[in-house]
Formats: structure tokens, C-alpha cells, sequence
């Protein structure tokens, strides 16, 4: 079951399609790393294609029809939105399915402190790292802080040209021996991971001509923390916050920079975050493609995969059927049942990026059953770990339907399992989803160097993925 290069398959003009339709992703990545980020930036999409806020048409009392496109936005960091369909909403759904949080550094809630004249930010990693990756390396921050009187500070520093970025420090090797020494697992601690600030102090009190070695103690002493004092004020001037507004920030330290072309042949796009927002763009832009659709289409950006899907913004959440209830509500179908029968009837796509096969690395693979990169979008039908063990399994009736409509449409696929048997494993949103008794599979993009703080993926996977998910979007 050899899968064809999907590139040989391009002429001139669909290498032109693929191409720019990488442009747009390119862009959404760049400005899109953290999940407040992506879901933002999802919103101005979905807002040009004609979706409105599903909380103004609830406040409005309006009542939708087939055809009515909208959103809904939850506590900035998960989305849903709505195509609706000719037929009613308890015949089932189209669902996409991505998660925008990725793999970082998040800072502590008392994170800054003045060690050896210079001021670091503490951190507590995010998601499944290699911690060695994140050293001597440019970063940035993004994030929020909100003051006492409920006010909203944005930040970004790192990503301007003229920005100044920020690093985590490493040992050098002339002094590394004990370090080198070391498992990879343990060459980084989790607790030094330690964000390097700035280093100047305020101003010195100035030293008298005949000062004595006490009263140079004494003035020495009084410059300890005077870096910190010197950061501080810089936050006061420049964000108009202080110390203490620390402990209600949410701040991401992410590697700093643009996404950009990777190869000679411009063939992959490096960038920060494809895994899941990669999955998330293709997911949202098959959705903002259609207009008229048999079966209600949503996409679902989701928060708090990489941690386990749990909390308000995961899609463990109550908030995903909340949303179906309400826009079933406004197209005046609502009963707690059809609701039932809405979530039971539907078919989704857990959009997750694959692992790609590593010429590098060749031998966590079994190659009949692996990823390959530009041979398209990737079926997974479970996840999982030791024996399959908390997976979803995706039901060979609905993988049929699929090939089928993959084909039809002309969609590179392919099918895969993470690594060899009982090599490692992990898991996706799926199962969660599965749990209201859907069809539900995963299928993604492959990518390299996953959740390192720079992946790897093809355009042409990119834009595969992008064609499966409007197919299956459209045919019921
Ligand atoms: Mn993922
Ligand atoms: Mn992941």
C-alpha cells in the first residue's frame, strides 16, 4: 500500500493554490502563539467569512436557519463555529475538532527575582518538553496580565524586529563535563528553567573619595535588588504594572520569531506551535470554505490538550455541548434529547498533527504503519499506549466511508500509528468526543522534531489536510 508523494501529483496551478494557501497559514502561526493568540486570530477570520458571535444573536433573541454562520468564543481560549445545515441538528454534526495550546514555558505566579546582579523570570514547563531544547536559545513572552481593578495588560516582547528577546542560559562545555554526563532527561531541570530578564541596575549611590572598606560593604549592600528595582520600574513605565500583578497573569515564554519556508525547494514551513494550530487553521479554513451544507459543519478550537484536556477551556469541559444546546435553542430545536441525539448522530475528526518518520531516527517506526511527510493527510485510528490503553478506537464502518470520500475527492492520505509497538504512545482529544457515542478519528498533518520549540511540516501536507477536512465537511 505504497502512498504517492502528493507534490508529483500538483500542476502548475495547484502548486500555485498550495503554495498560497501556505502564505495564510504562515501568517496565522506567526501571530498565533498562545491559545488567547490563535483564537483571536480565528475570530478576525471567522468574522470576514460572515460568522457572528452566537452570544449577540442569543441577546437579540434571533432565531437561526440553515445557512446562519456563528461562533462562540470561551474565556478567550476555546472556540466553536457554526455551519448550519439544511437538515435538523439532531440528524448530527460535521465536527473539526484542534487544540491551540502547544508545548512552552509558562512563568510562575511569583516569578521574578535578582540573583548575582542579574533578574530572572521562574518558569514551570508546559506540556510534554525536552527541556535541554529551550536553552540558549531566543524566546519571547506572550500573555495577559489583568490588575486588581479587573483591567487587561496584553504583552508581547521578542517578536518585533527592534524587540529585545529574552533566553534561558546554558553551561559552557569547557565546564559541562558533569553535565554532559548527565541523561538528556536530567541535563535541564524543570526548576532551572529560569528566564533570563536584564541585568542593569538604578542608578548607584555614588562612593566618597576616602570611603572605607565598611562604608563600601554598607553601599554594596544597598545595591542588592537594585536590579530588580530597576526591572520593576521599566514594568510600572512601560505595561503599568507592578510585582504583585504577577499573581494574576497567565505570560508564555515561546520561542521567538516568524514561521518560515524550511528547504531549499521553500517545500516545509518551520514554526513554533504547528502541532496542534497547524491541524487548527486547515480545520477552520475547509469550515470558512462552505456555504451551503446538508449536515450542521462546526469547528472546535480547543485548550488544554497537552495536559490532559481537563479544565473549563479542555474539551473535557461541559462547554462544547453547552454551545451545541444553544445554537440548537436558536434554531427553535431544542429538547434536552435532541441534543443527545445531535452529539450521538455526529461524525468527527480529532484534527491532530501525526509524528512523522525521521530518516534520522528510523528505528522508533514500523514502516508499514507510519507518516511519511508530503504523503498527506494522516489517519490514526487510535493512540494510546501499552496495548492500545486509553485510546479512542475509530470503527472500521466509518474508516470505509472515509476512504471512500478521501478518494472521491482526490485527497493524499495515508494511516498511521505513533512509533512502533510499545514504544512509547499518547493521546488526543478524541476519546473525550467519543465518549457522546460519535464517530470520531484522528487525522492530521505529520510533523518532525514534534513539540520541540521549532517543528517541521510539508506544505503539501498542510494543504492535503486542509482539502480532507472540507471534503469530509461536505459530504455527509
Ligand atoms: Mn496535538
Ligand atoms: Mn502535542
Amino acid at each position: 500500500m505504497e502512498r504517492k508523494n502528493a507534490w508529483l501529483k500538483y500542476d502548475e496551478a495547484e502548486m500555485k493554490a498550495c503554495m498560497e494557501y501556505c502564505e495564510g497559514y504562515r501568517r496565522y502561526l506567526t501571530a498565533s502563539k498562545t491559545e488567547r493568540e490563535s483564537v483571536a486570530e480565528a475570530v478576525k477570520l471567522l468574522k470576514e467569512h460572515g460568522y457572528r458571535d452566537l452570544k449577540d444573536v442569543i441577546a437579540a433573541g434571533e432565531t437561526l436557519k440553515a445557512g446562519d454562520k456563528v461562533y462562540s468564543v470561551n474565556m478567550d481560549k476555546t472556540l466553536s463555529a457554526f455551519l448550519i445545515g439544511e437538515e435538523p441538528m439532531e440528524k448530527g454534526m460535521k465536527i473539526l475538532g484542534a487544540h491551540v495550546d502547544s508545548p512552552r514555558l509558562d512563568i510562575k505566579q511569583n516569578p521574578l527575582y535578582e540573583d548575582m546582579e542579574m533578574v530572572l523570570l521562574d518558569t514551570h514547563y508546559y506540556g510534554g518538553i525536552k527541556k535541554y531544547q529551550w536553552v540558549a536559545t531566543p524566546l519571547a513572552l506572550h500573555g495577559v496580565v489583568f490588575k486588581k481593578d479587573g483591567s487587561r495588560v496584553d504583552v508581547v516582547i521578542g517578536e518585533k524586529e527592534d524587540d529585545p528577546v529574552l533566553c534561558i542560559t546554558d553551561l559552557l562545555p569547557h565546564l559541562g563535563a558533569k553535565q554532559m554526563s548527565k541523561t538528556a532527561g536530567s541535563v535541564i531541570e524543570g526548576e532551572d528553567l529560569n528566564v533570563l530578564f536584564g541585568s542593569m541596575p538604578v542608578e548607584p549611590a555614588e562612593a566618597k573619595e576616602d570611603e572605607t572598606e565598611e562604608e563600601k560593604a554598607a553601599r554594596e549592600l544597598a545595591m542588592k535588588g537594585k536590579v530588580k528595582a530597576n526591572i520593576l520600574n521599566l514594568l510600572k513605565e512601560t505595561y503599568g504594572i507592578e510585582e504583585e500583578d504577577f499573581l494574576s497573569a497567565e505570560l508564555e515564554v515561546v520561542p521567538a520569531g516568524a514561521c518560515r519556508d524550511l528547504g531549499i525547494d521553500r517545500s516545509m514551513l518551520m514554526g513554533y506551535g504547528h502541532d496542534d494550530r497547524v491541524c487548527a487553521y486547515t480545520s477552520l479554513t475547509a469550515l470558512l470554505s462552505l456555504e451551503k451544507v446538508d449536515r450542521t459543519c462546526v469547528c472546535s478550537l480547543v485548550d488544554k490538550e497537552e495536559i490532559g484536556s481537563a479544565g473549563a477551556t479542555g474539551i473535557q469541559s461541559k462547554y462544547f455541548e453547552n454551545e451545541v444546546a444553544e445554537v440548537m435553542n436558536a434554531l427553535g430545536q431544542y429538547s434536552e434529547l435532541k441534543v443527545r441525539r445531535a452529539l450521538a448522530n455526529s461524525e468527527m475528526f480529532s484534527s491532530d498533527v501525526s509524528a512523522a518518520v525521521d530518516p534520522n531516527y528510523p528505528g522508533v517506526n514500523e514502516m508499514k504503519n507510519s507518516a511519511f511527510l508530503a504523503k498527506g493527510l494522516t489517519f490514526n485510528k487510535f493512540t494510546g499506549s501499552r496495548g492500545k490503553g486509553g485510546s479512542n478506537d475509530a470503527n472500521p464502518e466509518f474508516i470505509a466511508k472515509l476512504r471512500r470520500i478521501m478518494d472521491e475527492n482526490e485527497v493524499s492520505w495515508q494511516t498511521a500509528e505513533l512509533g512502533r509497538v510499545d514504544e512509547g504512545g499518547g493521546g488526543t482529544i478524541a476519546r473525550y468526543m467519543a465518549e457522546y457515542n460519535m464517530q470520531v478519528i484522528d487525522s492530521g498533518v505529520p510533523v518532525l522534531s514534534m513539540h520541540a520549540p521549532w517543528e517541521v511540516v510539508s506544505k503539501a501536507d498542510v494543504y492535503e489536510a486542509m482539502k480532507g477536512y472540507t471534503a469530509f465537511l461536505k459530504n455527509a
